[in-house]
């Protein structure tokens, strides 16, 4: 993603009551922050947020966080949620690594990684949100039943991510390279920025679900 430096970026974080600052003092309690009790779902690296917001407003029975690292980015979709605010949507701006020290064991129940940046050096592999690195932090916040969600549309981030799975001890639970033509796995697609741009080029969308 091209990144700008927007002055007062980091500012308008600090003063927005949908983004969460010190996260990490809310691990294990985030219910707390949201109306309802209800399930935890959160997307990492969510971009300007539109299908956090899409996902929020079509389901008020689950509380959604979307983690962004960048307030550049971040800001884009506080400007969203002013115009159109939803009670079960918060974000944090943060980097994902992190992840195990702001969520408690068990406390999300589902986690969407879309259109995750591919980190294309051999030596950066590590940083792949689909790493087996970053599938141990999973594995520390994620309930039991709980599932990973992956969308992308570069096929070496989706080959690898389809062998992280079992590397990483995971269970593959469905896959597809043509989300868009597959009926099953199609149902109820809910659009992300970047997917939208990279089918409206013709790109095929890629998907895997994953479980322990
Ligand atoms: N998910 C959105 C979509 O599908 O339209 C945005 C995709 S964009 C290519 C990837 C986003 O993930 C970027 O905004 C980037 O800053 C963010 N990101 C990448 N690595 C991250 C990390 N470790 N922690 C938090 N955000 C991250």
């Amino acid at each position: 993603m091209r990144l700008r430096n927007i002055p007062g970026a980091d500012e308008a974080i600090a003063n927005s009551t949908y983004c969460v600052k010190d996260p990490e003092t809310h691990k294990g309690n985030w219910q707390e922050l949201f109306p309802s009790r209800q399930p935890l779902h959160i997307e990492i690296g969510m971009g300007k947020g539109r299908f956090m917001m899409d996902m929020a407003t079509a389901n008020p029975d689950i509380n959604y966080i979307g983690i962004e690292r960048y307030s550049s980015v971040l800001l884009r979709a506080l400007q969203k949620m002013e115009l159109n605010p939803l009670p079960n949507l918060k974000f944090i701006c943060m980097d994902a690594a992190d992840i195990a020290e702001v969520f408690a064991p068990e406390e999300v129940s589902r986690i969407y990684l879309n259109f995750s940046d591919p980190w294309p050096k051999d030596r950066h592999a590590k940083r792949r949100l689909t790493s087996r690195e970053f599938f141990a932090r999973y594995d520390q916040v994620l309930a039991q039943n709980g599932r990973i969600e992956f969308k992308t549309d570069n096929q070496n981030l989706f080959t690898f991510s389809l062998e992280e799975v079992p590397e990483a001890g995971w269970h593959l639970d469905a896959s597809t390279r043509d989300l868009h033509h597959d009926p099953i796995l199609n149902e109820g697609n809910v659009m992300t920025e970047y997917e939208e741009k990279f089918s409206s080029l013709g790109n095929p969308i890629c998907k895997l679900i994953a479980s322990r």
